[in-house]
């Protein structure tokens, strides 16, 4: 049986359609340009880029077409995700965290009137957005916020703060969950917001963590923010944020990360292959062999699952296995980092000083891991929400999220 991945001759035209545009309208400096510590200008350029995409409809390929996406089949998205996948670039070309998850709950919970007006800027490239989800004392517990929302007339006054948020180059806009209840009524207390650009009260601190991941604290001081801004209905926002999550649990609408699962690893296996220790290649050892045929395994587990979750979402299924799938991804990098750690010692673990190993990329690896073992849902929490969908955890919360 030959389960090797097949284009029609239409996907094969539309692929060189695909790698002719962007041959045309990918600037050369975005080719394998950096998402973390972006340079501005660069930043810019990604960001072109996308607008460009997005006239297209292909900067949000499944989404409808309704409200600017580019109404596209699973098959076509993944066409255009290979093909800027070979210059170095994910879909969209910088992060966009809220527009690839925040965008599937306003299709879900907005009234067509949001729809209309949320949806078209952030399908089209215009707006980049953040989540201001996590809080100092609210992470994995995400229903216990503290951050509040206060009906004021036609208005909503936020007051809070939020940590580990977005990335460099700042954001247009923001997707929040915030307590309009009372702080008994758990689960029942959150509604969930839109804060446009510009909107006075609300900014940031940048903060650096483990893997150079550029995060922000986020300072909500009386944000005041339409009626129109709140999705889904007041103390409606844990269902809103469960749909979010689902997707950020591994139900992605977008499967770049997924295709990027071997990238790292052949990193580690090139390092095998160089390092000559008393005498003898890492790779020639057949305990590292043994090791790093495993990890290809693992990796292949998650870039098969990802791309699974990937239809999934586009057909709106779902059970357990967003969190399955990022369960599988967030393991793999942490064998991987403890592979490096046993193989390069310390050299591993350094990105500069006297001696990193493979000029520190291994480091960034391994730092890169460990951040995203806890971003998005810790490991914990996605076994935790998978125990639940099979059945094997408490009754609350078996269903899951409302994907349609
Ligand atoms: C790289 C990165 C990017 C991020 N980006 C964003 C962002 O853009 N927006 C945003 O809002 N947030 C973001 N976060 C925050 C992220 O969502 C939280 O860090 C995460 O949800 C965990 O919350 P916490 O850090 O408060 O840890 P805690 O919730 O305090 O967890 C501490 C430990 O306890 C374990 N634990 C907690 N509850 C349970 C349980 N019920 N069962 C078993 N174990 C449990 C956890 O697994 C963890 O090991 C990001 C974090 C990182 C690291």
């Amino acid at each position: 049986m030959d389960f090797e991945i097949r284009y029609t001759a239409d996907q094969a035209n539309f692929r060189k359609e695909v790698a002719a545009w962007l041959g045309d309208n990918c600037p050369p400096e975005v080719i394998n340009s950096e998402w973390i510590h972006t340079p501005p200008a660069i930043y810019e350029r990604q960001r072109e880029l996308g607008r460009k995409l997005g006239a297209k409809g292909w900067l949000y390929p499944v989404a409808p077409t309704e409200y600017g996406g580019g109404g596209l089949d699973t098959d076509s998205a993944r066409v255009i995700i290979e093909e800027l996948g070979k210059l170095g670039l994910n879909l969209p070309p910088y992060y966009d965290s809220g527009g690839v998850l925040g965008s599937m709950a306003i299709l879900v919970w907005g009234t067509e009137e949001q729809k209309q007006k949320f949806l078209p800027p952030i399908y089209k490239g215009e707006v980049r957005t953040w989540q201001l989800l996590t809080e100092p004392s609210a992470g994995s517990d995400l229903a216990g916020v503290s951050t509040s929302a206060v009906r004021d007339g036609d208005e909503y006054v936020i007051t809070g703060q939020k940590i580990y948020i977005g990335s460099d180059n700042g954001a247009e806009g923001f997707w929040t969950i915030a307590r309009t209840g009372d702080p008994k009524d758990r689960h029942k207390n959150l509604s969930w917001f839109w804060i446009g650009k510009g909107t006075p009260g609300l900014s940031w601190q940048p903060m650096r963590l483990l893997g150079d991941q550029d995060k922000n604290t986020v300072f909500l001081d009386d944000v005041r923010v339409p009626a129109i801004a709140l999705v889904g209905g007041e103390n409606n926002g844990w269902k809103v944020a469960s749909t979010h999550l689902e997707l950020e649990h591994g139900f992605r609408t977008d499967i770049g990360s997924t295709l990027n699962e071997h990238k790292t690893l052949d990193r580690l296996i090139k390092h095998c292959q160089e390092t000559v220790i008393d005498g003898e290649r890492l790779i020639d050892r057949p305990g590292i062999r043994d090791q790093l045929v495993r990890l290809h395994t693992h990796a292949e587990v998650a870039r098969v699952w990802g791309m699974r979750n990937f239809w999934m979402a586009s057909q709106r299924k779902q059970s357990y296995e967003g969190s399955q799938s990022s369960y599988a991804s967030k393991t793999h990098r942490m064998a991987m980092t403890r592979l490096i750690a046993e193989l390069a010692g310390p050299a591993g673990m350094m990105r500069n000083g006297p001696a990193p190993a493979a000029e520190g990329e291994l480091a960034l690896v391994a730092e890169g891991a460990i951040g995203s073992s806890h971003g998005g849902g810790t490991v914990d929490i996605q076994r935790v929400v998978m125990s639940r969908r099979l059945g094997i955890g408490r009754a609350e919360g078996q269903s899951g999220a409302k994907l349609a």
